[in-house]
């Protein structure tokens, strides 16, 4: 029998009704004759209300305590919805992380997984059963608990699919694809049939949050075809690509192809004053890149010239910025500024860079929309700008009309 992976975002599972509807998805799901293992994540916005809990004890939480209560929330939503199966009538079996065998490395808050051992997975889907597995979660091979960054749990479910094999693996949420902007910032956003593993990474480390960056990471890694679909369609028909999107090896587009916009505001930006950095070498007190790893930051971009270094950190998993603030002021003064006003919009399409035009014609754009654009940096599927904060939605309706509305 031929395995399916199914993962259920946290507004698919948000409330008691919902949980009921994906047991009956599910149900349906192992109906066609697949085993099913199903990933969930925590119902609704369990994990932001655990970090809130937290921020209320300590504005600084220890990471590994926040590992140790972030991994609650899914650890509900996999017994409630075990339970929900089996009042239907299914065998179904919960599982956190660790029992599924997703092994991490040993940072908190952000790890990365290192390798899955499913062999108690596999023994339950040798038995029969549906086995639904705690999403954003691991151990390490230290054997501490760990999560896996923000909406890892499109993580887990993609590197269990690799490691069982599975036919595919479904990511299901409240949207019905990836779209070529954020739905619920451009009302004409199209969506996507097929996208490449590499449009769908840009998209997703650009701040697209429909599909985790990690995890379209390891599925490019591990070659497995990922359907983003909506909980309520209907199961995946002989062409997943009519009403969800496939992502996949071969979704070729003609180069310069512009397949969307996305915009991330969770950012600071760190900016070097000129004797910080001298010939591109920093000099005066301390490290700023050591101090960065000892706060576990996940760095975005980085740029460093003669005499000054830009950075801009993601504010994701990180949740001691307090006391990073006060230790960069204590160490640095006021060599190194922290801009906490803008936030970054991208365009991402192959090949978008082989001329200047795309980035002439998004900056005049912006320009004459009085938009102001503090940096901009290219690779060869991205050109992101760094713009106020405030204007960010209006920057992605902006570009979206230019560059997918009306493409010239
Ligand atoms: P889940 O809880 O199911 O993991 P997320 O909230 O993580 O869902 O991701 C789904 C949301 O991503 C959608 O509600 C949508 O607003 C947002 N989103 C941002 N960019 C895009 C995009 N390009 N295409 C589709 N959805 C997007
Ligand atoms: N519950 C986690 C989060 O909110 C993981 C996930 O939803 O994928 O980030
Ligand atoms: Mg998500």
């Amino acid at each position: 029998m031929s395995i399916v992976v199914q993962k259920y975002g946290g507004s698919s599972v948000a409330d008691v009704t919902r949980m009921k509807q994906v047991a009956e998805r599910v149900m349906r799901t192992r109906a066609q004759g697949h085993d099913v293992v199903v990933v969930v994540s925590a119902m609704g916005d369990a994990t932001d209300d655990l970090l809130a809990l937290a921020k209320q004890v300590s504005p600084n939480p220890d990471r590994r305590e926040l590992d140790m209560l972030l991994t609650a929330g899914e650890r509900i939503s996999m017994a409630l919805l075990s339970i929900a199966i089996r009042e239907l009538g299914g065998d179904a079996i919960s599982f956190t992380g660790s029992q599924s065998g997703i092994i991490t490395n040993d940072r908190h808050v952000d790890a990365r997984i290192i390798e899955v051992r499913p062999y108690r997975v596999q023994d339950e889907l040798a038995r029969g059963r549906i086995v639904v597995i705690a999403g954003y979660q691991g151990v390490s091979y230290r054997r501490e608990i760990t999560t896996l960054g923000r909406g890892g749990s499109d993580t887990t479910a993609v590197a269990l699919a690799a490691a069982l094999g599975a036919e595919y693996c479904e990511i299901c949420s409240d949207v019905d694809g990836v779209y070529s902007a954020d739905p619920r910032v451009v009302a004409d956003a199209r969506r996507i049939g097929t996208l490449s593993y590499e449009e769908t990474q840009e998209l997703a480390e650009s701040g697209a949050k429909v599909l985790n960056a990690q995890a379209v990471e390891f599925a490019k890694e591990k070659g497995i075809a990922i359907f983003a679909r909506a909980t309520a369609s209907p199961l995946p028909g002989a062409d997943p690509s009519e009403d969800g999107t496939v992502v996949r090896r071969d979704a070729v587009r003609p180069a310069g192809t512009i397949v969307g916009v996305a915009s991330e505001r969770d950012v600071l930006l760190l900016s070097s004053r000129p004797d910080l950095i001298r010939s591109g070498e920093i000099i005066g007190a301390g490290d700023i890149f050591a101090l960065l790893d000892d706060f576990d930051v996940a760095g975005k971009q980085l740029h460093l010239t003669g005499d000054s270094l830009t950075m801009v950190i993601s504010r994701d998993n990180l949740h001691a910025e307090d006391r990073l603030r006060a230790e960069l002021s204590a160490r640095f003064g006021d060599r190194v500024r922290v801009i906490d006003t803008l936030g970054a919009v991208s365009v991402i399409g192959a090949g978008i860079n082989a001329s200047f035009q795309n980035l002439r014609r998004g900056s005049d754009v912006l320009a004459a929309s009085g938009i102001a654009v503090e940096h901009v940096a290219t690779s060869s599927f991205r050109i992101t700008w760094m713009i106020e904060r405030a204007r960010l939605n209006d920057a992605v309706k902006l570009l979206h009309g230019t560059f997918i509305e009306k493409k010239s």
